[in-house]
This record gives structure tokens, sequence and C-alpha cells, in this order.
């Protein structure tokens, strides 16, 4: 049997058109007429028909259009910038490429994002700070308004990283329209894939030109190469654009199709003494990943699980183990609510489950069934 494993990319047709009209127009290079159609088709989706006017840059990496956010939001060496704790690195490393310090701000369970209370906290700790970054978990959205709210309070910039959540609603609206930068990711573990790409989303063609010059080394305008700032060469190439385009195609389908996974997960898991990765009734969420919570109290351990899916021949992988328990940010700051850590908790005791849209009833229901042999 092979490998059931996390997420891995799903293709269609489109793709391979799009794809070669940029070859019989011998288009590869980077720029070009699907990164163009690429940008106008994501803005078009994220502002749903909307009066929001957002301009997008299509990038070669989600951590790339995260840099590019961070240089937007202009953080610079020594300035503290209050980030989601339980999170990937790569929502917090492009701080880091500026000079910025991150401070970790804690989650909190009812969609496992940054707990607004605590950021809160984190302003009352770190009045200086300018800059939120806010990651949606697996691809369910934060307590975005409160956050907001907060950001607003302390005239503080936020950037969301929405590299999981592509497709995720809140409140009817698209998360990465919510902050003042957003960064999307089209990773091959993605609900849609480039094979590799990111986008940035900002709201004014002034930001989306500045990156893009960054993004295409910081050329000034003369006849010669001219340079007065550090550039960087992060632009998507026009092949890989198409890919995103025939992908994009296929994003609601993708959506539906994790709904559905999660929720036979939901079912399926009832009688056992664990829950599926919590999110609000506001938000409409892509279940990017299924998550599972082992209840407090039990002996069975995430690793037993673990350890026994990989016997199966089944791939799961704990939940993103927080920044501030990484040896590289031990020296960083990071401010919880209350007496208790909840990203800790919910490491210790929660697994991301497969949730690859190719995955059949049967395969699923395998999963299912080795969960429940380790209760
Ligand atoms: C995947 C991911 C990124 C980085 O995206 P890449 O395209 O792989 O650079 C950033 N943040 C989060 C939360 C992610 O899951």
């Amino acid at each position: 049997m092979k490998r059931l494993l996390l997420a891995t990319p799903t293709m269609h047709e489109e793709e391979l058109r799009y794809i070669s009209e940029a070859f019989e127009k011998n288009w590869i290079a980077p720029l070009g007429f699907n990164c163009d159609g690429f940008e106008e088709e994501i803005a078009r989706y994220l502002a749903q028909g909307g009066k929001e006017q957002l301009k997008c840059l299509s990038l070669c990496s989600g951590t790339s259009a995260l840099h590019l956010a961070v240089k937007l939001a202009k953080v610079k060496r020594g300035d503290y910038v209050l980030c989601s704790d339980m999170t990937f690195s790569a929502t917090v490393n492009p701080v880091v490429y500026e000079g910025g310090i991150p401070v970790f701000v804690d989650c909190e369970r009812e969609t496992w994002n940054m707990d607004p209370e605590a950021l809160e906290k984190a302003f009352e700790k770190y009045p200086q700070a300018k800059t939120v970054m806010l990651a949606h978990l697996y691809g369910v959205p934060a307590k975005i308004d409160e956050i907001k709210q907060v950001c607003e309070k302390h005239g503080a910039i936020l950037i969301e990283d929405a590299a999981e959540a592509l497709s995720s609603d809140y409140k009817g609206r698209k998360a990465g329209t919510f902050g003042d930068f957003a960064a999307l990711s089209f990773n091959g573990n993605k609900i849609i894939t480039t094979s590799g790409g990111g986008m940035l989303i900002t709201k004014n063609a002034k930001d989306r030109d500045k990156a893009f010059f960054w993004a295409t080394q910081a050329r000034e305008k003369a006849p010669w190469y001219q340079h007065e700032e550090i550039g960087y060469n992060y632009r998507m190439s026009n092949v890989v654009a198409g890919i995103g385009r025939g992908q994009l195609l296929h994003l609601e389908e993708h959506k539906q199709l994790k709904k559905k996974i999660y929720f036979k997960y939901k079912e399926g898991l009832k009688d056992i003494p664990v829950s599926m990765n919590p999110y609000l009734e506001c938000s409409d969420p892509n279940f990017w990943l299924s998550c599972m919570l082992i209840d407090k109290d039990c002996k069975t351990g995430f690793m037993d699980v673990y350890d026994r899916l990989n016997e199966a021949n089944i791939e799961s992988r704990p939940i993103w183990k927080p920044m501030h328990l990484q040896p590289i940010f031990k020296n960083n700051g990071f401010v919880v609510k209350g007496d208790e850590c909840v990203g800790e908790d919910i490491f210790s005791r929660g697994l991301c489950l497969p949730s690859d849209i190719k995955m059949t009833e049967e395969e699923q229901d395998y999963v299912i069934e080795t969960i429940k042999s380790c209760f």
C-alpha cells in the first residue's frame, strides 16, 4: 500500500494549457502574462466583488512575500514585532532578516491562533512595538476583529500570514484581506500550489510597486544598473504562474474536499477522547490540514498515535512547535494571557492528520480505524 501523506499537489488539466502558452510564446522568464494574470485573478478572487482594491505581487515563495511585507511595514533593526507563537518558522524569520526582534504572543483555544488579550498584554510590555505578524494556522482564521481592534488602538501595522488560509472566510471576507499587508504561499503542500511560490497582497499600487522594485534587484531608473537600495531576486517565473492560474480554477473544489475530510474525521473520531482543531462560527476555514487534540487526562500520548500511524504507513505530524520553545529564539520575549501557556499545551496533545484531497473514503477509514486502535 502506498503511504498516506498529509497533503500533496493535486493537478488538473488547465495548468498545462497556461504552461503551454508560456512555452509557445517562449515567455519562460520571470514576469510575463501568466504572472500578471495570476495577480489579477487572485486580487479579484480575494475581493469577491467587494469595493476593496487589492494589488498583488507574485513571488518565488510565501516567505519572500512575508519578507517584503516586513519591509513595507518599515521594520528596522531593533524594532519589536509581536508575532504568532505557534506557527511555522517562516512566519517570523523574515522579521529577523530585517533586524527586527520577534516577541511571541501565545495562542487561544478557540482557533489556536494569536490571543487578542495576550496581544494587548504584549503591547503593555512592549509599547514601542509597531507591527503585528498574525498567522492563520491550518487555514483557520484567527479572531481577526479583536486582533485588529488591538492593533488600531496601538497604531500598529497588521501583517497577515495567510500562507495556509487561502480561501478561508471570516465574516464573509477572505483571509488575506484584513491586514495592511498579507502573504499567501503556493508551496507544494498548500491548498493550491505552483510547485513553489507566493503572493504579496497590498492595498495600493504604491506599496505593490515598491515591493516589485525590491523583488527585481532594486534597479533604479537609469540605462545602466543603478542601485540605491539592496534588492532581491524574488519574482515568480511566468511558467510557474501558469500552474497557479490553472490551480486557482479549482480552489473552491479543493476547499470543499478538505472540508469533507475534516468532518469525516470529526464523525469517525467522536467516540474516542479526542477533538478536532476548533474554529469560530463566524468563519469558514479551508481546513487545509485536519488536526486532532487528545483530551487532557488521556493515557494515550500524541507520539503513541504518531508511531502507530507511522507503522501503518500513514504520515502524521505534531502541531507546529511554538517559536518560544525553539532554541534559536530562546532569548526572545514571550507573552501569555494568564498563568498557563496554551500553545505548549496544544503542542503536547495535538497531531496533524492526512488531509490529501486525493485520499479515498476507504483510505480515510483506514486512518480513522488506526487512530481508534490507539485508545
Ligand atoms: C508554508 C508557510 C509559509 C511559507 O511559505 P513558503 O511558500 O513555503 O515560503 C509561511 N507561513 C506559514 C504559516 C506556512 O505554512
